[in-house]
């Protein structure tokens, strides 16, 4: 039977792992569900990944970011050969790990702006940026031991869970590694008070390191400055999509390095995750219910005739004071995401 460990000397029972695989398994046909829905029935679609599972992630990746880790659909695809035992489970140096990570950062930030002319209209090119990222992550799985060359190393989510989920509440057992490899160091999900400068042995890292937490808030803020487009009709589009997200992200660049002349590394993540994920609520809700930046844009539903604009001016002023707290305010309990499983 495989051995699952939430500690040392405590084995996740049969009903529990059932338990894990069960919601696996939902949420990855949810997962695939979403996929049928972009390609057939692209507007539904659009709203389902961009106006619902999309604004529920970053929050999620803030209070339960090992529970996503366990049940994400991309992670589940990628883990299938190696729960199967088809994976060749090699090993990744820490400089190629590093490397990884540092594509996944690049690629956030060169597919997010897309999503103003591309993905936020076309279900059809959401999907093949899904297929697309899914295939990686299978071959990548085939591979690689466990999650080191796609959870932990190429996925474009990962660097923001690491910066969004750095003040961990609830250590999960880990719902796929049955024993610890330690196929990836330092691992993502087992060591305590993970955060995207955890590890700095290469350059790489230390470049990833900076620009999510010190260009990330100001890509977030710039990114809702620019309008969504019917599709690229001239490539004079891509000059404000592209444009606002690197202005902010110089400027908040340069605010941090003046900050870190005065405040401890530590502080400063925690300040920064804290403003990137607040700022992206401070748009975001607004504009799902038809009150953003330039209204229609990443609209869920149109509320303005029900809802006072100062109700959602309130809203995202609580929602930024208790990510304030969650993040930076609160006992910081240096928690892993998820418990270790017993070293193979
Ligand atoms: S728990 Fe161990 S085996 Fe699983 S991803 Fe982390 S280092 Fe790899």
């Amino acid at each position: 039977m495989t051995n699952y460990n939430i500690k040392s000397g405590d084995v996740l029972s049969p009903r529990s792992i059932l338990i894990w695989r069960v919601v696996q398994t939902l949420i990855w046909i949810i997962g695939a569900g979403i996929l049928f829905y972009l390609i057939f029935f692209p507007k539904i679609g659009i709203h389902l990944f961009w106006n619902i599972l999309i604004p529920i992630a970053p929050a999620l990746l803030v209070v339960g970011v090992g529970l996503w880790r366990n049940v994400c659909p991309m992670g589940t695809t990628s883990l299938l050969p190696r729960h199967l035992n088809f994976s060749k489970r090699k090993k990744l140096s820490v400089s190629q790990t590093s490397q990884l990570n540092f594509i996944a950062v690049i690629a956030l930030f060169v597919i997010v702006p897309l999503r103003h002319v591309i993905f936020d209209q076309s279900g059809l090119a959401t999907a093949i940026l899904i297929i697309s990222m899914g295939l990686i992550a299978i071959v990548l799985g085939l591979f690689y031991e466990w999650k080191s060359a796609w959870c932990s190393g190429l996925c474009p989510i990962h660097p923001v869970e690491k910066l969004y989920g750095l003040n961990n509440k609830l250590p999960l057992p880990n719902a796929h590694c049955y024993q610890c490899f330690r196929c990836v160091t330092p691992c993502p999900d087992s060591t305590p008070g993970i955060n995207p400068y955890s590890a700095k042995k290469t350059n790489y890292h230390k470049l990833s390191g900076f620009l999510m937490v010190a260009a990330f808030p100001g890509f977030i803020w710039g990114w809702f400055q620019a309008p969504d487009y019917n599709g690229i009709t001239n490539f004079a589009q891509l000059v404000p999509i592209y444009l606002y997200p690197i202005i902010g992200a110089l400027v908040t660049s340069a605010l941090y390095l003046i900050l870190n002349r005065f405040f401890k590394v530590k502080f400063l993540t925690a300040l920064f995750s804290s403003a990137a994920v607040s700022c992206y609520y401070w748009f975001r809700i607004p504009a799902l219910v038809g009150y953003g930046v330039f209204p229609g844009d990443g609209m869920l539903y149109d509320l303005t005739n029900i809802l006072p604009e100062w109700s959602t001016i309130l809203i995202v002023s609580l929602t930024t004071v208790f990510f304030f707290w969650w993040i930076l305010i609160r006992k910081n309990y240096k928690l892993s995401w998820m418990k270790r499983p017993n070293y193979a």
